[in-house]
């Protein structure tokens, strides 16, 4: 026998080998074989997977969950755009929570199947936590509009403002049982690139508006609701007031507004956070 014959016998042997009975026929010797072939596999899998795992996992898209969404950095530009796109409306009320009427402005938004943002002055949900567990069980988020209301804020030093907007920030979390304070709205617009900043270290969006009726200084009903009609072409926020004296108006308003956005096809958002 020469070498070609020894070489012939070998290939035979392996493939005998590959096919599992180890060239002598005996399942023993085969299992062997297939047993060290899955244990290298497995090897070359988990291997593999630890190579591999780190980065996909830096890949996944910015999650839905909670944590992914607190490490999501908030933009110091004053949002005004609805984050469903298209055409919406997102409702912000400002300067409560207010024990007389914001229960009334809670029961129209839910018997009309609606969301808004609230955007509450620190001390106010302080005394009236019921009402700030109420808006968040209600579905509606969060906006703080600092501690005293200062329509200055702007010409103030950046310390105070800090302590303006912290301040509510903490009160308004304490009230609520932990929930998310989404935005801050500055006193007036009166917001600074300080407070924009302070705002969104915080986790706070800069919330702004485009229709504004003016609903504050009472100017009647019907003026409330064509205001809002004739500026609603600027965009899609709406500022109303369901505290800071009586809102007879804004309420009445708002049941008038409610469906007439709907009839015009207006979907009810929530501001870019
Ligand atoms: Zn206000």
């Amino acid at each position: 026998m020469g070498y070609g014959t020894d070489v012939a016998r070998f290939r035979a042997r392996l493939r005998a080998m590959v096919r599992g009975d180890g060239g002598t026929g005996r399942s023993v010797r085969g299992m062997r074989w297939e047993a060290l072939v899955a244990g290298i596999a497995m090897a070359a899998v988990v291997g593999a997977l630890l190579l591999v795992l780190p980065d996909g996992r830096a890949e996944e898209p910015a999650g839905k969950n909670a944590s992914a969404q607190m490490a999501k950095k908030v933009e110091t530009s004053i949002s005004r755009k609805a984050e469903s796109g298209g055409k919406a409306v997102n409702l912000t009320l400002d300067d409560g929570p207010d024990p007389r009427w914001t229960p009334k402005f809670l029961a129209l938004l839910k018997a009309n199947g609606v969301k808004a943002t609230f955007c509450m002055v620190g001390p106010n949900a302080q005394r009236n936590p019921e009402l700030v567990k109420r808006v968040v069980a209600d579905g509606h988020r969060l906006c703080d509009h600092s501690m005293s209301h200062d329509v200055s804020m702007d010409r103030k030093p950046v310390a105070y403002q800090e302590k303006e907007i912290l301040e509510a920030k903490r009160l308004i979390e304490d009230a609520s049982g932990g929930a998310p304070v989404r935005y801050y709205r500055a006193p007036g617009g009166a917001f600074t690139p300080e407070s924009r900043k302070i705002a969104a270290e915080a986790g706070m969006r800069p919330l702004g508006w485009n229709v504004d009726p003016k609903d504050f200084e009472r100017p009647g009903v019907d003026k409330i609701v064509s205001n809002v009609k004739e500026q609603l072409a600027k965009g899609p926020t709406v500022l109303l007031h369901d505290g800071g004296g009586s809102r007879e108006q804004s309420l009445a308003a708002l049941e008038r507004l409610i469906p007439w956005f709907k009839e015009q096809g207006y979907a009810f958002s929530f501001p870019e956070a």
